[in-house]
């Protein structure tokens, strides 16, 4: 059973980026302000990150690596609402059937902190009081050190930390309100946002001055096929080798090919052959229309409406460029 499980849960985590991809949607969740991520070896010797949320009630602390194990079923609406999401509960299980995880946290309500550490979805003996501040640190050593084979899979440390990064920067856009830091062990921040920026500051600060220099922010709402869309994207005088672009579709960073090709369509009338923009997008639906059946570590996404829904946005974004332009 503990290599089913194991294997289940590698995939779930595939790598050091997309565990922390898990990690900071749950201090999200929990109304963090500031989320602090602290990395050895690319994550896989250390991926720890430090939240200033809500904490995890000392009595649930045996419970929360157990799968399906969730206290956010009344954020959602309905069941469908629950199906849409795909899996809930399965991510701290899942770490803890694939590395050695140590949970401390401390609630308002509660004295002093608790810390507990889990393997294979169970708590190791008796969670320990401690001293802290309000909050959980969820630390995550040695990343599949019982799956030697998906550990060769990995990149080298310095490719896995720059997903990590990756990952970090497009939720400090999506999510200016909140501070984040990225740093390696011992070392400066290599990221780093304040609480209460703007989204454009962001973008400035982990981007650069030249994409900064050039956005331009829009948005729009559709009644008919039920989608608003926020956008910071780059006008026509932008251009560089790589295209960059931040999707989040009802808040969670995804990947839709279908969407990033109708971009490109657009651009690709005003930039140099080859040469791309830098888009962030934030698309939210009712969360029905997203496809059940998408697993939420299958990045790709799909959603009801979806080629209406793009023809729309490529229409906006073609007369966004156009106004741009003169
Ligand atoms: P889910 O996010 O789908 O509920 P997870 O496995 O990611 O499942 O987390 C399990 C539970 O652990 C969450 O429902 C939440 O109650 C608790 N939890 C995890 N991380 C945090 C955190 N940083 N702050 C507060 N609670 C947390
Ligand atoms: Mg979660």
């Amino acid at each position: 059973e503990v290599v089913v499980n194991r294997i289940a849960a590698g995939e779930i985590i595939q790598r050091p980026a997309n565990a922390l991809k898990e990690l900071l949607e749950n201090s999200l969740d929990a109304k963090s302000t500031h989320i602090q991520v602290n990395i050895k070896a690319g994550g896989l010797k250390l991926l720890q990150i430090q939240d200033n949320g809500t904490g995890i009630r000392k009595e649930d602390l045996s419970i929360v690596c157990e799968r399906f194990t969730t206290s956010k079923l009344s954020k959602f609406e309905d069941l469908t609402e629950i199906a849409t999401f795909g899996f809930r509960g399965e991510a701290l299980a899942s770490i803890s059937h694939v590395a050695h995880l140590t949970i401390q946290t401390k609630t308002a309500n509660e004295r002093c902190g608790y810390k507990a550490n889990y393997s294979d979805g169970k708590l190791l003996g008796t969670a320990k009081p401690c001293a802290g501040n309000q909050g959980t640190i969820i630390s995550i050593e040695d990343l599949f050190y019982s799956m030697p084979q998906r550990r060769q899979a990995l990149k080298s440390p310095a490719e896995e930390f720059q997903k990590i990064s990756d990952v970090l920067a497009k939720y400090a856009v999506h999510n200016p309100q909140v501070g984040f830091v990225l740093r390696k062990q011992g070392e400066q921040p290599a990221l780093k946002t304040q609480a209460n920026s703007t989204r454009s500051e962001n973008i400035r600060a982990i981007y650069g001055a030249a994409i900064a220099k050039e956005l331009m922010e829009f948005s729009c709402k559709d009644d008919m096929f039920k989608f608003e869309l926020e956008c910071q994207l780059t006008q026509v005088n932008y251009a560089a080798k790589k295209a960059i672009m931040l999707l989040f579709i009802n808040h969670r960073l995804v990947e839709s090919a279908a969407l990033k090709t109708a971009v490109d369509a657009v651009y690709s009338t005003y930039l140099p052959r080859g040469q791309h923009p830098f888009v962030y997008m934030s698309l939210t639906m009712p969360a029905h229309n997203l496809d059940v059946n998408v697993h939420p570590t299958k990045h790709e996404v799909h959603f009801l409406y979806q080629d209406e829904i793009i023809e729309r946005i490529k229409q906006q974004l073609e007369a966004q460029l156009l106004g741009s332009n003169t």
